[in-house]
């Protein structure tokens, strides 16, 4: 290391993601420095409450010693060996405790570096299996309308999102999205389970014809992350695993945002009592320290892979697949989840910020205020173009790190924040409302 100052206003050597680099010449990046808890300090003496989660991958804080000290420890053994031919105690005890504390029988584990990586895995499993399993007509995936699932080629055929898909839509599969069960766009006057089962029901008709060429239904269960943290009744999850199952249809649950308690139990599937028959997980997974994701699938689908045939196996890598700093840290995070009662702890924090936010709430400005566990969202009438540039940058001001996507303001912070933060955090807002 050397005293060289980063100069940020001319400093595009990084590309950041999803940016418009020009933007920067207003906005320049805040240089970091180091993290604690819910705080990010940046180089100019400022700290900034993390009310995002770095992007909904943080868990328990910053530089969190419980998970410092499992990385610090694996380092001085091993910091990598391929998983091909190998095998490590870390990886292997993560499988078998992922496994027990998922729904139902997925006791199968295939891990990747990224979320979107888990989703193109996922696809292409659901995909082999009907190939290998005498159904080579099933081809094709459904989604649900403003669903998001990763920018690689591959995810975003399945993702709705315009401003990701629109431009590279001449590169992508042909999609085939149905209406989504988020309440936002039901008609005034349903109720929100009468809005996602009649979702459920164009879902149906969807599948009545197309089963024969559908290999998956690939979703978010409960909450729509990047489509603006649109919120669902669980119902939907009951009827699409239903009618999956009347259409021989296998079910991708999408948790790689809203895994490890995000939506107040251990895994969005619990709510609706259902077990997909692949799950994607990452972000939180690693407690949001390292890349890794997984996808669990279940006894029948390994099966169809097992067999004498090398090209009949899921001849798919990545060369950090199950790295093992990576699998520690997140072992470290299921001994917090275990030893901390994280989901009954989660659930007085989110009943005190939901005190904290009444103001927000009754604001006259702020539509549809929701909440689901520990990720809180609204939308602002606000008619200014730069709307969520002028939001995140009153946040700084407020010493909050927030970025709206669009006119949808959410906060989703690490469980580890403490009351006088809560406190800050909804005063903050507030005072961003009462002068945007
Ligand atoms: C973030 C996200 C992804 C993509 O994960 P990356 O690690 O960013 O590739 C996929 N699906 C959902 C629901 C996400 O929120």
């Amino acid at each position: 290391m050397n005293d060289k100052k980063v100069t940020l206003h001319t400093h595009q050597s990084v590309w950041h993601p999803c940016t418009q680099m020009k933007h920067h010449e207003a906005f320049p990046p805040i240089l970091i420095t180091r993290g604690e808890g819910v705080w990010l300090y940046g180089a100019d003496g400022k700290r900034y409450l993390d009310t995002i989660s770095s992007w909904w991958v943080n868990l328990f804080g910053h530089c969190n010693p419980r998970i410092n000290a499992a990385i610090i420890d694996q380092l001085s053994k091993l910091e990598h060996a391929m998983l091909a031919g190998l095998i490590h105690e870390p990886v292997v005890e993560l499988s078998e405790r992922l496994s027990a504390i998922t729904p139902g029988n997925l006791s199968h584990c295939f891990y990747a570096s990224d979320g979107s990586s888990a989703n193109e895995i996922a696809l292409k499993m659901s995909f082999h299996y009907w190939q290998q399993c005498g159904f080579p007509d099933k081809t094709q995936f459904v989604n649900l309308q403003n669903g998001y699932h990763g920018e690689t080629l591959g995810a975003l055929s399945v993702t709705d999102v315009p401003l990701f898909r629109q431009i590279y839509a001449p590169l992508l599969r042909p999609a085939h999205p149905v209406p989504t069960p988020d309440w936002r766009v039901a008609e005034t006057g349903t109720t929100p389970e009468t809005h996602a089962l009649k979702a459920a029901a164009e879902l149906e008709s969807y599948l009545a014809q197309h089963h024969a060429s559908t290999a998956a239904l690939i979703l978010e269960p409960l909450i729509q992350g990047a489509g603006g943290m649109g919120m669902y009744h669980p119902v939907y999850l009951q009827r699409a695993r239903e009618i999956c199952d009347t259409y021989r249809v296998h079910l991708i649950a999408d948790e790689i945002a809203v895994g490890f308690g995000r939506t107040g139990t251990l895994f969005a599937c619990e709510q609706a009592g259902i077990t997909p028959d692949f799950m994607c997980l990452a972000k939180g997974l690693s407690g949001g320290y390292l890349p890794l994701s997984v996808v669990m699938t279940n006894d029948a689908v390994y099966r169809a892979f097992y067999r004498d045939e090398t090209n009949q196996a899921f001849l798919h890598s990545h060369s950090h697949s199950g790295n093992i700093l990576a699998c520690r840290a997140a072992l470290a995070t299921l001994d917090i989840i275990e030893q901390d009662n994280v989901i009954e702890t989660n659930r007085k924090k989110t009943d005190f910020l939901n005190q904290c936010l009444q103001p927000v709430r009754e604001h006259p400005n702020v539509k549809n205020f929701r909440n689901c566990g520990m990720i809180w969202a609204f939308e602002v009438d606000n008619p200014q173009p730069d709307f969520t540039h002028r939001f995140a940058q009153k946040g700084l001001e407020q010493q909050l790190l927030i970025r709206p996507m669009g006119n949808s303001v959410y906060i989703m912070p690490p469980y580890i924040i403490n009351e006088e933060e809560m406190e800050l955090m909804a005063r903050g807002i507030l005072h961003i409302l009462n002068r945007i």
